[in-house]
This record gives structure tokens, C-alpha cells and sequence, in this order.
């Protein structure tokens, strides 16, 4: 297990503090090096086209193949996983809500495999799962910088998942 407090901390001086993450966009679900280009996913409509996914129009005999964020979805596998807790987290939960909404929406228009799966209250915490990694810390960088108080990440490579608190 690799873990990462912040920015600053010493690995995010390593010329690719991001390799763990990158590996893992190579998993099962990445599909790489078995699509046609182009390749439609008929349940989100993104394309596969030069190595990656998009959002576009693929021509009508394009092939058709779920695109891996749908997988995942379906499979309800996540790929990052965001804890919310604190008391101020359950007095602000719309605007939480709100916020994590609007950073999916903004991450997911530039990379089609950026999404939510689900959000779910468990106890006394609020759920995120994503799709992505870097959307699950995007996710807790936003909580952060909006409201301060605790966050923290790991990524578990045993479990590759990126896994994600904040609390206030
Ligand atoms: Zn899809």
C-alpha cells in the first residue's frame, strides 16, 4: 500500500509519482490493444479512437464494445472510492453533493471514462465510487479546497483502487 498525504510530500518529486495510476488504466478494464479504432460503446455513446476514448461520433458500421467505465459501472468494480464523514459533512450534505456533482460533470466532458458509479450514505458517511482514480482525489482535492478540513488518499495497489477520505 503507497501512501500519499499531499503534494508536497517527497514521492510527488519522483518523475512519475503518477506511474501507479497509469498502470492501473492498463487493467482488464483498459481493453488496450483489442478495439478496433473506431469503437462505439452502445451504452454511453463514447468512442474508442487512437488509443483512447472520447466523446464524438462514431461512423454507423463502427464496432460496438462497452467502453471500460460502463464495465465498471455494471460490475459496480470501482476504480476510486471517496469517504465523506464529519459533522459538517452531514449539515452540508446537498452542497456536497452539489460540488461532487459538479466536479464529475467538468471532469467527465474532457475524459469520457471519468464518472461517478455511485453515492450512497453508509452509516454516517457519504459514499462516492468512481470510475477513475484521479476523479476520486479530484473529488477530495475540490472537498479540500472548498472546506478545508482532513483529507487524505492512498492508493492500494493490492486492491487497485484509489482510496480516498475527507472529513469535516
Ligand atoms: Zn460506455
Amino acid at each position: 500500500m503507497r501512501r500519499t498525504r499531499s503534494k508536497t510530500h517527497p514521492a510527488a518529486s519522483q518523475p512519475r509519482p503518477d506511474r501507479a495510476l497509469q498502470s492501473q488504466e492498463h487493467d482488464t478494464y483498459g481493453l488496450r490493444g483489442k478495439l478496433s479504432d473506431p469503437t462505439l460503446c452502445p451504452t454511453c455513446g463514447a468512442i474508442y479512437r487512437a488509443g483512447r476514448w472520447i466523446w464524438g461520433t462514431a461512423p454507423d458500421d463502427a464496432q460496438r464494445t462497452e467502453c471500460p467505465a460502463c464495465r465498471r459501472s455494471a460490475d459496480d468494480y470501482p476504480a476510486g472510492i471517496v469517504t465523506v464523514s464529519g459533522d459538517f459533512a452531514t449539515e452540508h450534505r446537498e452542497e456536497i453533493h452539489n460540488l461532487v456533482r459538479h466536479v464529475e460533470e467538468r471532469e467527465r466532458k474532457e475524459h469520457a471514462l471519468k464518472r461517478i458509479i455511485a453515492m450512497r450514505e453508509d452509516g454516517d458517511a457519504f459514499v462516492i465510487t468512481t470510475t477513475n482514480a484521479r476523479l476520486a482525489r479530484g473529488i477530495g482535492e475540490a472537498l479540500h479546497h472548498a472546506y478545508q478540513g482532513e483529507l487524505d488518499y492512498r492508493f492500494s495497489e493490492a486492491e487497485n483502487v484509489m482510496r480516498v477520505t475527507w472529513e469535516r
